[in-house]
């Protein structure tokens, strides 16, 4: 019995190997035409303040592929990042939200930030701020804007390279984000480093905090931090009335999550701002 258990442990093993190779492979496949198939389209997540009011929106990016379906951007993104891919698909991804949050500010006549998740190869990509000034043109030099969203775990190993970048962009006048704050290889140093305007709390966090006290000292000991150094701190995966008036009480000053808002895609965003923006107490559906 051991032995035939042993075994099947092993065939399983291998199965799922093999499996995740061909997924691999299916995924790199089928990415390389994604863009011209207009398979891949942005969403925006609305960014609420603790007033209230509509701080901005953070773009990520959905594929549908006619074969795979839809294909999570946690699953794509290491791939486009590995095979190179990512730079055409950030410089969509960048001009296309650009293109589409710019109208929706026109439209409306309203200012606000719009974040974008930035990734660490096309940082380092030839050309990225010629390239990046280019995809965002229709902002006409409103520079500031723009957030862009960094993950520490990402350039960790190569810091003395993202420094110089992250300093001209923000002389350039763009803000800068430290996503998925106090997971995996956050450290303190990185904030005295990095010349950051916004730290986003991980989802992590906020899940936690309701339960464990750790969380909570945690989460309200990263505020204080941040606050002090004059950053902004806005807290990811916001889900219920609970979790915001937990993190409200904390000091904590901006919100995402499905609290207020799932990501929309452009006429969805359009329609959430128009009701928020006519009611009494803007983007508060429940609280
Ligand atoms: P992230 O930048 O930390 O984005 C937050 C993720 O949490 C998004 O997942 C969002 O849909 C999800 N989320 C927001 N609020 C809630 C909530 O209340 N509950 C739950 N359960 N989830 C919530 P998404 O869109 O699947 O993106 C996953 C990750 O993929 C992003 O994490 C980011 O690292 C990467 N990504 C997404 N779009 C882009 C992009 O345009 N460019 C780059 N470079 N990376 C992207
Ligand atoms: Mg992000
Ligand atoms: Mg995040
Ligand atoms: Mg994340």
């Amino acid at each position: 019995y051991e032995a035939k258990k042993q075994k099947n442990t092993f065939c399983i093993y291998s199965e799922d190997l093999k499996n995740s190779q061909t997924e691999y492979l299916e995924i790199e496949h089928e990415l390389h035409n994604a863009l011209a198939k207009n398979e891949i389209y942005m969403v925006y997540q609305p960014q609420i303040n603790a007033d209230g009011t509509l701080h901005g929106v953070e773009a990520l990016v959905r594929w549908n592929n006619k074969k795979l379906g839809m294909v999570h951007p946690d699953k794509f993104i290491p791939i486009a990042e590995e095979n190179g891919m990512i730079v055409e698909l950030s410089r969509f991804i960048i001009s296309k939200s650009a293109e589409d949050i710019y109208e929706v500010q026109r439209l409306l006549d309203i200012d606000f930030q719009l974040s974008i998740n930035l990734s660490v190869r096309h940082l380092f990509s030839e050309n990225f701020l010629e390239n990046t000034l280019k995809d965002i043109k229709v902002f006409d030099g409103e520079y500031g804007l723009i957030t862009f969203e960094i993950t520490e775990r990402l350039f960790i190993k190569d810091i003395n390279h993202v420094l110089p970048l992250l300093n001209i962009l923000k002389e350039k006048g763009f803000q800068i984000s430290l996503d998925d704050f106090g997971t995996g290889y956050s450290s303190l140093g990185i904030l005295r480093t990095l010349p950051i305007n916004e730290i986003k709390i991980d989802k992590s966090f906020v899940d936690e905090m309701i339960h464990e006290h750790d969380a909570r000292v945690l989460s309200k000991s990263i505020i204080k931090i941040g606050q002090d150094l004059s950053m902004k701190i806005l807290a990811e995966g916001v889900e219920t009335a609970e979790q915001l008036e937990l993190l409200k009480f904390q000091n904590c000053e901006i919100f995402q999550g499905y609290y207020f808002s799932k990501p929309l895609d452009h006429m969805s965003l359009i329609a959430f701002l128009q009701k928020g923006i006519s009611s009494a107490i803007p983007f508060y559906r429940f609280g």
